[in-house]
């Protein structure tokens, strides 16, 4: 198996393309019988897997074996593969050697298992339109959450006054890269500029903004980051919380089990554990060293590849969505702040007269096309941004591209969207 390996600028310099991924050639069939392309515009909820990411599986399935666990040649490759996978991680998001690495099952579990490690009387301060990943995993009296202002320079002054608020003791704020919803990217930097001011750390959930934009945890200034492997271009089953080990190493193991101790001792009334430490200490049972892998080459392959040009082809993509989108009659596009800002390329939107759930699955049936419709799992903010109250009608369309995804499949999909408005389907 051959070493998880960072980038060096003269491979970024040399890679111009985007790096493919599997199953671009895949066919669906439609309601007519005929087979079009698949056209996933659902790269928000999980992105298909890197063509790289497939072959390094594929190279270390015949390997895999127990973790940390095993003295045979094979658990000796898995056990190298996956602290390899950490560093390759740490690297990813530029954080510092003594910052830790827990692998997760996605970024629910990081930001839960950061919830259950902060101390005993930290304020916890949020804005209510997160994804409920991070928007719900905090309990208690201690937690404050802002109603999301219509500009980010009104959301920076909300931040600082609900600090400003908050008890004495240790404080979190807990902040989206970007919306899930309307791809807005947040400022993150500038937010966490006002959170050091009242002496408070930042959690960045990352899920969105991290297979998109290049991370850099020092120069935002931020003290965790989470992110999902199946966001970023690798299977499902793994996630990363990266950041400060004291909390983590202070608080009680995540899940109890083997790999989280260092000894046990029967004590005949009581057990004698002893935990281990951190990163360790939250990877109780044994490791997804397959999937833990595949995420590292994932991020590897991109870090390789060079943002650049990632970057390119997702803006171009999202402009080409938003001109064809403004195009059709009845379609409001949402967004959490007045103005145009920084996108990623994810939109959603509202179309009059007709129903999210039925326009995805004429896309779906009579188009080839993936889009999701619903509230992203951020039932507050859509619910604001579509000017409904209580819990019905809360839905909405969501596109997103990514690397996966073609010109042809936006012109299908405004091709689509204008038959349907037209009533021609
Ligand atoms: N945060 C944001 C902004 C997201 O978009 C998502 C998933 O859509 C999550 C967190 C949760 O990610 P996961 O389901 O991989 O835990």
């Amino acid at each position: 198996v051959p070493p998880a390996r960072c980038s060096t600028e003269q491979e970024t310099v040399a890679a111009q393309a985007i790096p493919p991924v599997v199953g671009a050639r895949l066919t669906v069939p439609l309601v007519t019988g005929e087979r079009v392309q698949y056209a996933n515009l659902d790269h928000a909820a999980s992105a298909p897997c890197l063509e790289a990411v497939r072959d390094a599986v594929d190279e270390l399935l015949p390997w895999y074996a127990s973790v940390h666990r095993g003295a045979g040649f094979a658990s000796q490759v898995s056990t190298r593969v996956y602290e390899q996978s950490r560093d390759v991680l740490r690297r990813f998001v530029g954080a510092a050697s003594t910052d830790t690495v827990v692998f997760t099952r996605n970024t629910t579990d990081a930001l839960n298992l950061l919830a259950g490690a902060v101390p005993r009387g930290t304020s916890v301060v949020l804005f209510d339109t997160e994804h409920h990943a991070a928007l719900l995993p905090w309990r208690g009296p201690r937690v404050h959450r802002i109603a999301t202002p219509r500009s980010p320079g009104d959301a920076l002054v909300a931040l600082d006054t609900a600090l400003a608020k908050c008890a004495v003791g240790p404080r979190l704020v807990v902040l989206s890269g970007a919306s899930n919803v309307t791809g807005e990217v947040w400022p993150v930097a500038a937010l966490a500029e006002v959170a050091r001011r009242h002496g408070a750390r930042i959690a960045l959930d990352a899920a969105q903004l991290g297979p998109h934009r290049e991370i850099d945890i020092r120069a935002l200034d931020v003290d965790y980051v989470a992110l999902s492997g199946h966001k970023l271009y690798a299977p499902f089953g793994t996630g990363a919380l990266i950041g400060r080990a004291d909390w983590l190493s202070a608080a009680e193991p995540y899940l109890a089990g083997g790999g989280a101790t260092k000894q046990v001792v029967d004590w005949g009334d009581h057990l004698g554990i002893s935990w281990s430490k951190v990163p360790e200490r939250h990877e109780a049972g044994s490791p997804n060293v397959v999937g833990v892998h595949a995420f590292a080459v994932a991020c590897e392959t991109i870090t390789r590849n060079g943002w650049a040009a990632i970057e390119t082809h997702e803006r171009a993509l999202r402009e080409r969505l938003r001109a064809g989108l403004a195009s059709i009659d009845g379609l409001a596009e949402l967004s959490l702040f007045d103005g145009d800002r920084d996108r990623l390329g994810v939109v959603s939107f509202a179309l009059e007269g007709h129903d999210p759930g039925l326009v995805a699955a004429i896309l779906s049936a009579e188009y080839g096309i993936g889009v999701r419709d619903g509230a992203f799992c951020a039932h507050i903010a859509t619910r604001r941004l579509l000017g409904v109250a209580g819990a019905d009608g809360q839905r909405a369309l969501r596109v997103s591209v990514g690397l996966g995804t073609t010109d042809e499949h936006v012109d299908r999909l405004i091709a689509g969207l204008r038959a349907i408005v037209a009533g021609e389907k």
